[in-house]
């Protein structure tokens, strides 16, 4: 499956990453299959916690979705707060906001503690009301995130108009949020995890995966490798074992603007997103350049036609400069990308309800980056035995618990 395809910003700004050759052992605790965000994180996580870690990518490491993420990492949700509420009850979902939140502060951690810089600035959000009606959908949720003491305001037309060059109905200004170039971010955890032992395999693809007595033999091209568990971070491909479901792939537009010397009239450098779905979102980058995305369409692959994919990406162009008029923006970078959501707004992450040692991390969403993080931890507990009492809430069988079945 082509992931994306157009021109990519990130790799533009590292070297590629080419880890070291090691000879495999005999038998690992843990094979991650996947080196992206979610394998990378979870393989740092583990080799932390003293296991012997392989992490097997069809590619090389970091070139999957990782490489097309444009690095938004928020506390919010493309499920609001008090919708989640609805959906699964006041305990679970202000949980799973505060892990959210907390996430902040652990890739935060992890990016301070890698040798390279990559990036991680702290920003607010703001989310603007993309119409009228949204404006009592904003309110509703400014209310309930300040009832549960997460950092919020909320910004009616002329506040919006003194921080912004443009003006909306209503918008709503998380804290705490941040950005981070993602490609530097996950080679420098892959970097971080070598050192701890952790050994990486790219270009070996991982074709089946067979319980056997004592351990679990995982197929490839070439020579078999052996694991006690194996997690499976494959992003928004199909996974060697189980089915996906409650998840829909399709895929997303960004385009990547020349500097901007001036970005007056842009908040704090804030990450702007909107309440319509798909939404529209941008940010600012090291450079000075703007990052704006959306105009998602249903089908998974990215179209191979450039004419299709430059008209989107010049629409998303058209609806910055409406909003930042005063800037001299133009494409300098554009390319379209897979993209996966789960039905009911949540990650998949744990262990296969019927497969022993098996696990999954699947962070579908706008937020995967936060997803990665802390489906890194969840696992470590499982994995280590240990109990985490979060992992109910993204447990992979909780669908099949109420409407649909999941990865079996
Ligand atoms: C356009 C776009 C914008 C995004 N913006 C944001 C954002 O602003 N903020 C945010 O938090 N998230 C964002 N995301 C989501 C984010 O990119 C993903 O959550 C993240 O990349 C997922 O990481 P991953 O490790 O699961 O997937 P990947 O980076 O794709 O890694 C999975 C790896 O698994 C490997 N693999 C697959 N199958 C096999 C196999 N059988 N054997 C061996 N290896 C295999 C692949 O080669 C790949 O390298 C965005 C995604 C897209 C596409």
């Amino acid at each position: 499956m082509n992931l994306h395809n157009g021109s990519l910003y990130w790799p533009t700004t590292t070297k590629p990453f080419t880890p070291k050759f090691i000879e495999p052992l005999d038998i690992y605790d843990v094979v991650i299959v996947g080196g992206g965000m979610s394998g990378s994180l979870t393989a740092l996580s583990l080799a932390k916690a003293g296991l012997k870690v392989a992490v097997l990518d069809k590619r090389m490491m970091g070139t999957g979705s990782t490489s097309a993420n444009t690095g938004l990492l928020q506390y919010s949700n493309d499920i609001m707060l008090h919708e989640l509420i609805d959906q699964i009850g006041e305990k679970d979902a202000v949980r799973f906001y505060q892990l959210c939140y907390e996430a902040m502060d652990d890739l935060e951690l992890v990016a301070k503690s890698l040798d390279e810089d990559s990036d991680f600035i702290r920003r607010p959000s703001l989310c603007f009301a993309s119409e009228e009606n949204d404006v009592e959908k904003l309110k509703a949720e400014y209310i309930t995130l300040q009832k549960y003491n997460f950092p919020c305001d909320y910004l009616g037309r002329n506040e919006i108009a003194k921080k912004f060059s443009f003006s909306k109905d209503g918008a709503l200004l998380t804290l705490g949020d941040a950005e981070v170039n993602p490609l530097k971010f996950v080679q420098g955890v892959l970097r971080k995890a070598e050192e701890l032992g952790v050994h990486l395999y790219p270009y070996t693809e991982v074709i089946n995966v067979i319980d056997r007595d004592d351990d679990l033999e995982v197929r490839t091209a070439g020579k078999p490798f052996y694991a006690k568990k194996v997690v499976y971070t494959t992003g928004y491909e199909d996974v060697p074992v189980g089915k996906r479901r409650g998840a829909d792939i399709n895929h997303s537009y960004v385009c990547v603007s020349n500097p901007i010397s001036n970005l007056s009239g842009w908040h704090e450098k804030a990450l702007i997103w909107e309440t319509k779905r798909p939404y529209l979102y941008a940010r600012t980058c090291k450079e000075g350049r703007l990052i704006i995305g959306g105009m998602d369409k249903d089908q998974p692959e990215a179209p191979q036609s450039e004419e299709l994919m430059m008209k989107r990406v010049e629409n998303l162009l058209f609806q910055a400069k409406e909003l930042f008029p005063q800037y001299d923006i133009s494409i300098d970078y554009a390319y379209a990308a897979t993209f996966g959501e789960s039905t009911d707004n949540l990650p998949f992450i744990g262990e296969h309800p019927t497969k022993e040692n098996h696990y999954y991390l699947l962070g579908y969403g706008g937020n995967g980056t936060v997803y990665s993080m802390l489906g890194s931890h969840i696992l470590r507990d499982l994995i280590t035995g240990h109990k985490n009492e979060d992992a109910e809430i993204v447990q992979l069988n909780r669908l099949s618990k109420s409407k649909e079945a999941t990865n079996q």
